[in-house]
């Protein structure tokens, strides 16, 4: 039986999870649901946020859905987000954020791409170092092996989920060591996917297109900060935060979440969008095969999303639990 495991966290992370489970057991999805917890109230509580229990139920998981976690707003003394630290502890070395236009009035027609993201090196690598109060360094690491991996992904995402092109970005005019490598080697790996058409462009151009055209992206593949940028970019496309999703996936597992975070601000009213975690809930079903449910998941998204009801973050009046009930009455 297909095992997932659900990580609330802190705030309306723990609303929007809640009301993916209602609305997983309402689709009577075929898996059994294990909670695990991690995050700032966790670490207050035990002084570690996340748990080696929380690490092993993940590990142990055929998918986990991660809700959001507050941090700190200052450094504090053992504390280490539990995002990083699974993306570490997995080697969840694939970000990849999937765009597309939401049946919403005045939505931008014709979006349909994604952002593949390298997750493990380039400059979030965390060789940073602090030269008294005047210079600071940062090193960013490209290697082939992880630049191999990261393209070979986006390549046989596109092959199977039937697209035909992958936009390379990156900005080797400059950068002509790292990028360089990356550039090289993304383009010999494309060279063995004949069916695919391959375009590169330097990331501020990517950056201009994204925000002028992205209608004529498929697949972007790029390095980690670029990645995390664009992702961000392109997400204004997708009706915004309140129905990003994103999915982290590594070589075992895979880490399925909404693109915000806690949202203390409206945190404990019950008015959070559930549908980004309804739409990283399809993501994780794909991911372990259930395809028949993910669709029809899917579909219930976006017919809610066509017809309404409607949370304030989409200038409607609805509470999360009046969504979840749209969504249900769609099975
Ligand atoms: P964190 O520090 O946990 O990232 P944040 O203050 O950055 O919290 P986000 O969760 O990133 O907050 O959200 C930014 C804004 O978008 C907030 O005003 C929040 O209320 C709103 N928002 C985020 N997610 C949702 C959602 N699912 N439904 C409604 N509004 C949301
Ligand atoms: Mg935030």
């Amino acid at each position: 039986m297909t095992r997932l495991c659900l990580i609330a966290g802190d705030g309306i992370g723990r609303e929007v999870v809640q009301a993916a489970r209602q609305v997983l057991e309402a689709l009577a999805v075929p898996a059994e649901f294990v909670e695990a917890e991690a995050g700032w109230e966790t670490f207050q509580r035990t002084g570690n946020a996340l748990p080696e229990q929380t690490l092993a139920a993940v590990q142990a998981a055929n998918a986990t859905l991660f809700g959001a976690v507050s941090s700190p707003s200052q450094r504090v003394a053992g504390y280490r987000s539990p995002i990083v630290g699974m993306r570490k502890a997995l080697d969840l070395y694939a970000c990849v954020r999937p765009v597309q236009t939401p049946p919403l009035a005045n939505a931008r027609a014709g979006v349909n791409l994604v952002v593949v993201r390298e997750n493990t090196e380039g400059l979030y690598s965390g060789q940073e170092t602090r030269e008294g109060d005047e210079r600071a360094t940062a090193q960013r690491i490209i290697t082939r092996q992880a630049s191999e991996r990261i393209v070979q992904w986006a390549v046989q995402y596109a092959q199977r989920t039937g697209r035909r092109k992958i936009t390379v970005v990156h900005k080797a005019n400059v950068l002509r060591k790292t990028c360089g490598l990356f550039r090289e080697t993304a383009l010999r790996v494309l060279s063995d996917a004949p069916d695919l058409q391959v375009e590169e462009m330097l990331v501020d151009n990517a950056a201009y297109q994204l925000a002028r055209a992205p209608e004529r992206f498929e697949v972007l593949v790029t390095t980690n900060l670029f990645g995390d940028i664009l992702s961000d970019v392109a997400s204004v496309w997708g009706g915004g935060l309140g129905l990003a999703a994103s999915a982290n996936y590594g070589t075992r597992t895979a880490v399925f979440e909404p693109v915000h975070g806690s949202a203390p601000d409206i945190a404990g009213q019950g008015i959070a969008n559930p549908l980004a975690t309804l739409s990283a809930s399809v993501l994780m079903l794909e991911f372990v095969g259930l395809n028949s449910y993910a669709e029809r998941l899917q579909t219930a998204i976006q017919a809610v999303l066509a017809n309404g009801p409607y949370t304030p973050d989409l200038a409607g009046t609805a509470t999360t639990a009046e969504v979840v009930q749209a969504v249900i009455a769609q099975f």
